[in-house]
């Protein structure tokens, strides 16, 4: 997998949806659980601290990806950690 970088997890929080398309955007954590962008903003420091340390406490960001089609072809995207329907974002 290609490493991601900060710059674009920062440009992927701030966006929230992908342009074209209007995708929700969404990342994907060491521990391979999505994180909605709302909690990637939050704790943005801690995701900083991770990714340059390469700490793997579930912040440290791997990929990001897009909500394309729908719920009930794609599956449930629940966010690791509050939990919200990524899909209802
Ligand atoms: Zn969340």
């Amino acid at each position: 997998m290609t490493q991601v970088t900060t710059k674009q997890v920062k440009q992927a929080i701030r966006d929230g949806h992908a342009w074209p398309g209007g995708y929700t955007i969404f990342l994907i954590a060491d521990d391979c659980q999505p994180v909605c962008t709302k909690c990637a903003r939050q704790e943005w420091k801690n995701i900083c601290d991770s990714m340059y340390k390469d700490i793997k406490d579930g912040w440290n960001i791997i990929g990001i990806d897009t909500l394309q089609g729908d719920k009930e072809h794609e599956g449930d995207c629940t966010c690791a950690h509050c939990n919200i329907d990524i899909w209802t974002i």
